[in-house]
């Protein structure tokens, strides 16, 4: 085990002294602060595990000391036990109240200092291993909440996401008449591509098709992976007439991109677009069902262009 690192804060040279060889003789490794100041710079700096803090010191008072410490992101778990000379109730109440872990009034016993310090240590050790298992679990959950929301293939929205945003933005669209256009795109011949050149070959195409979508829309706008090799776009504050910009700018991306799996073969896209509000449109179901009609007209129309509904 490694050798516990103590910060002794004491002014009085001789009560430093037989302290820091009691501790030494102990097995502790020993940081000596002979004020206030200095003993903030070493908890700081020095990564100490236990602080024993004199009460009265040349420039700052004790409780302030640790009342800093306390306070301090990088030393508030340090357990802190306070020494003083003065044992009154009263003195204690103070220490404990500044956030001292523990009071020793001096004279005090080799033996007693050193079961302190041995309390100290263990539960500190307690509590560092509940934060790092309490840091694991944050970790995990972090992670459990990306494998939720994200399509691990594309590191797009999956639909189940998706489906959450359309609801809250086709409410605001039927509150305040803010026009909403979705985008429905499919590959084409797709199923080629996977005969051609292997399904490894047909997910890094998938791979390579959200990273273009991301880059032909706005921050605001809303890309997902819909299912197998369709992705759908929502775009905010946009009437379907303007929606076309959006989905040239990605059709042609498509077109011009290489994908070096596929030795020189092009891909192309269909996309349909619907909007609301519309009459039809009531509920965001029926706008995913617009846009996937006027997707199937623009593949029943050759492929490789957007119609709208
Ligand atoms: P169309 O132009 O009419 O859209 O023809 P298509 O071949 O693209 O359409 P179809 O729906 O017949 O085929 C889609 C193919 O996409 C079939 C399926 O194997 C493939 N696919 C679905 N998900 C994945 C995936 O995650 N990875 C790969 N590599 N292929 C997938
Ligand atoms: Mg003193
Ligand atoms: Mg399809
Ligand atoms: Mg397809």
């Amino acid at each position: 085990m490694l050798k516990a690192k103590i910060l002794l804060v004491e002014d009085t040279k001789a009560q430093a002294k037989m302290t820091i060889e009691f501790l030494e003789k102990n097995g502790y490794e020993v940081v000596w602060a002979q004020d206030g100041a200095s003993a903030m710079k070493a908890a700081k700096t020095q990564n100490v595990d236990v602080i024993l803090l004199d009460l009265v010191l040349p420039d700052i008072n004790g409780n302030e000391v640790c009342r800093w410490l306390k306070l301090s992101q990088d030393t508030k778990a340090i357990p802190i036990i306070m020494l003083t000379v003065k044992g009154t109730t009263d003195d204690k109440v103070k220490g404990l109240e500044a956030g001292a872990d523990d009071y020793l009034p001096k004279p005090y016993s080799e033996v007693e200092l050193n079961a302190r310090i041995y309390s100290c240590l263990r539960t500190k050790a307690l509590q560092d291993e509940l934060r790092q298992k309490n840091r694991q679990l944050e970790d995990m959950l972090m992670r459990v909440e990306t494998l939720a929301v994200m399509d691990p293939l594309t590191n797009l929205f999956n639909r189940r996401r998706f489906e959450a945003i359309l609801e809250k933005e086709f409410g605001r669209t039927m509150r305040y008449e803010s026009p909403l256009s979705c985008l429905m795109i499919d590959i084409d011949h797709f199923k080629k591509i996977n005969d051609t050149f292997g399904h490894r070959a047909g997910d890094s195409v998938l791979r390579e098709m959200g990273k273009i979508i991301l880059d032909s829309i706005r921050d605001v706008d809303t890309a997902a992976r819909w299912g197998g090799e369709e992705f759908i776009v929502l775009i905010p504050e946009t009437p379907k007439e303007k929606a076309l910009k959006p989905a040239n700018r990605i059709m042609e991306s498509v077109v011009n991109a290489q994908f070096p799996e596929l030795r020189g073969t092009r891909i192309t896209v269909s996309i349909g677009i619907a909007g609301a509000p519309d009459p039809a449109i009531d509920s965001d179901d029926k706008l995913i069902h617009a846009a996937d009609l006027a997707l199937y007209e623009a593949k029943h129309k050759g492929r490789n262009r957007v119609e709208t509904a």
